[in-house]
């Protein structure tokens, strides 16, 4: 915390390096805070202290953007104190009755990393390697699961519980709940697309290649696109699905369901 809380390169720069997996640009505080081993209202000192030394814009915002991840976890904790039957599924009525394919081949693959999308086969090593994943790759990887696999996040929701060192009934089901969009928050599908999410936040495919390490020499622009040559591709594995037709298909069925609803 002392650490983190003092840092320029920490929580000052949070605002422009937290979406960035290959940097360490996070505080790597949750298990700390999930046993207890930090409280939040010295975390929140220490911030207000790193805010008031602070006198450039840029830092200012790194420490309201931490403070607003803090706040996150508190949501999360309260939405499950007053709605306890969060930890059993969906919040939003329309997805008790989401006919998810629950794939179970699709679902190994994804959990061993082996999809042949790079960015979130690197993102579940990551998980199996280390117990811990950057937030931007657990928003892609549940994404994934849900969105592309079409299959049900309780199935993610449970494999992420058995692996993260941090793993959190609260925080844990609030994330899946917000990536399959079956949770509080407002936006009714949200949907990313592995190849943009790789463009925007692993440029230069530093993260995929510790990961992926079949991928270490290949082109970093085959890397972002997907688009691998038979030699660059190795032993990594092809698609096990095709984004834009899984996307055509989820939405096809979210609107199914909508409709059946309203009926
Ligand atoms: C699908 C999914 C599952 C997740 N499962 C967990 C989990 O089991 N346990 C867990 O602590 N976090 C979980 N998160 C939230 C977030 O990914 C982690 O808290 C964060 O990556 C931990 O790294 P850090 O300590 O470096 O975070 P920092 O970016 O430094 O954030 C500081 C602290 O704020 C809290 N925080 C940050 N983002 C969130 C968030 N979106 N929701 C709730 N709290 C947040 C954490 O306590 C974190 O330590 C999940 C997110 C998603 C999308």
């Amino acid at each position: 915390m002392a650490n983190f809380c003092d840092g320029r390169e920490t929580i000052l720069g949070y605002d422009d390096q937290r979406n960035f997996p290959a940097v360490v640009g996070t505080s790597f505080l949750s298990a700390a805070f999930k046993f207890g081993v930090l409280g939040i209202r010295d975390v929140w000192q220490r911030t207000m202290e790193a805010y008031g030394k602070s006198n450039a814009d840029e830092a200012r915002r790194g420490v309201i953007v931490w403070q607003q991840e803090l706040a996150w976890r508190e949501f999360y904790q309260h939405a499950m104190y007053f709605f306890p039957d969060l930890a059993q599924g969906p919040y939003r009525e329309l997805w008790h009755k989401f006919p998810w394919e629950n794939n179970e081949g699709l679902f190994q693959a994804w959990c061993e990393g082996r999809t042949g999308y790079p960015i979130v086969d690197a993102a579940m090593r990551q998980l199996n390697a280390t117990g811990w994943m950057h937030n931007r790759c657990r928003m892609i990887v549940a994404s994934f699961l849900t969105k592309d696999l079409i299959i049900d996040w309780r199935w993610g929701e449970q494999y992420f519980m058995q692996k993260l060192v941090d793993g959190d009934l609260s925080a844990n089901n609030g994330g899946w709940q917000w990536s399959a969009s079956s949770g509080m928050d407002p936006k009714p599908l949200r949907i990313f697309n592995p190849y943009t999410q790789a463009q925007k936040f692993d440029r230069e495919a530093k993260y995929i290649r510790r990961w992926v390490p079949e991928l270490k020499l290949a082109d970093t622009g085959s890397i972002l696109s997907g688009e691998l040559g038979a030699l660059e591709r190795g032993d990594y594995p092809g698609v096990i699905v095709v984004h834009a037709e899984r996307q055509r298909q989820f939405k096809a069925l979210y609107a199914q369901v909508k409709a059946a609803s309203a009926s």
